[in-house]
């Protein structure tokens, strides 16, 4: 699930471990610059993709809140204590996306890790980026642990010590565990099999703080639900294969959202259905502006070689420099592909685990801005792909 409001800011929870079929899409959250904002004037109104400042002075912030409840499980006489244990766990799901090779955000790209205390320090108006154990925040039911992002809709907001030098720059990326459910360092974990593994659960979270949405790929880290308690997501990292943890069609999104300088393949187009005239019954999203194409379905591309799934990307909209306004025509793109493979792509509603309720943000709240230039209303989610209307 997510959500947005204004100032904008999208929160985005990790649920319980449910059933899961294979479908798959790593998703950007994007952001929509205010134009009636004269700091605007001549910014694009089209979707921006949220994302770190990479040219932060000092690298990327980060600090944890060492306020840690009864509820994290850390290893029995652990040297230096469970502080030491957790930050390690910490260090290491940094280092899970930071790791990925060819994408342009790396271990360098942080900031060391600063610690505060208190319980209660993640706040999304402090312009920190912080990690919180024992917040005392409510949580719904099923929800192990979310993320709070606020990225810039205004070149020049501040927010802390930060300016948004570019619309959707990430100003404010908290991440809250649920105290009221048990975390086992990996480390512990064994010990404790009823626990979720804590390392799992802070690299989705992490991937959050990064910009990205829900994935519907089954074993991809940012999946909406946890591992069952006792497991954990992938491989656990190691120092020569640090993002181990992750599916390739995380490593996509890395390397689209934060580009390197080692190239990548794209694969683009329209989905579109066989017969136009099932689209009628959606309304315009804007005036002159027609639902054109499937909006919300899951595009993957598959090695054709091997049959594995490399990366996905939700299908839906384009956003035409010339026009400034989002387009619901089935556009689809999807990039970070390695070079010289084959691949062969599919189609599927989402009708799986991952619901469009699930991506909300990407799919009702973030392709269009009320009140600005790119004053849309995205139509559903298309999940009906047999759908043959007649006239
Ligand atoms: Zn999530």
């Amino acid at each position: 699930m997510t959500r947005n409001s204004f100032p904008p800011l999208a929160a985005a929870f990790l649920l319980l471990a449910g059933a899961a079929n294979p479908a798959r899409a790593y998703v950007i959250n994007q952001q929509i610059a205010d134009t009636t904002n004269p700091a605007n004037a001549g910014v694009s109104a089209c979707p921006m993709p949220e994302q770190m400042n990479l040219d932060e002075s000092g690298g990327i912030d980060r600090q944890w809140d060492t306020t840690l409840g009864a509820n994290i499980l850390t290893t029995p006489g652990y040297p230096g204590g469970a502080q030491a244990e957790v930050q390690g766990v910490l260090l290491d799901s940094f280092s899970v996306w930071a790791g990925v090779a060819g994408s342009g955000l790396t271990p360098a790209s942080y900031a060391p890790l600063g610690t505060t205390s208190g319980g209660n320090t993640c706040t999304p108006t402090d312009g920190l980026n912080t990690i919180c154990f024992a917040q005392d925040d409510s949580f719904a039911p099923g929800v192990l642990a979310y993320t709070t992002v606020v990225a810039a809709t205004v070149i020049g907001q501040t927010l802390g010590a930060k300016t948004a030098s570019s619309i959707g720059q990430i100003l404010d990326a908290d991440v809250e565990l649920n105290p009221a459910v048990a975390f086992a360092t990996p480390g512990a974990l064994a010990a404790n099999p009823t626990a979720y593994d804590l390392e799992s659960i802070l690299i989705h979270e992490l991937g959050h703080t990064l910009g990205f949405a829900e994935s519907p790929v089954a074993v991809a880290a940012m999946f909406p639900f946890a591992p069952a308690p006792g497991t954990f997501l992938g491989t656990r990292p190691t120092p020569e294969a640090p993002d181990a943890p992750l599916a390739d069609d995380d490593r996509a999104a890395m390397r689209v959202n934060y580009p390197g300088p080692i190239a990548y393949g794209t694969i683009s187009g329209r989905i579109l259905p066989a017969n136009p005239l099932s689209l009628a019954s959606f309304p315009a999203t804007s005036a002159g502006m027609w639902v054109t194409g499937y909006y919300g379905a899951h595009v993957v591309a598959v090695n054709a070689a091997t049959g594995q799934v490399v990366a996905g990307a939700l299908a839906g909209w384009s956003c035409a420099s010339s026009q400034q306004v989002t387009s619901f025509d089935g556009t689809y793109t999807i990039g970070g592909l390695p070079l010289g493979q084959s691949y062969t792509l599919y189609v599927e509603p989402v009708t799986g685990p991952v619901s469009p309720q699930m991506l909300s943000g990407p799919l009702v709240t973030q392709p269009c801005a009320a009140g600005t230039a790119n004053a849309c209303t995205p139509p559903p989610a298309n999940t009906l792909f047999d759908a043959q209307v007649k006239p």
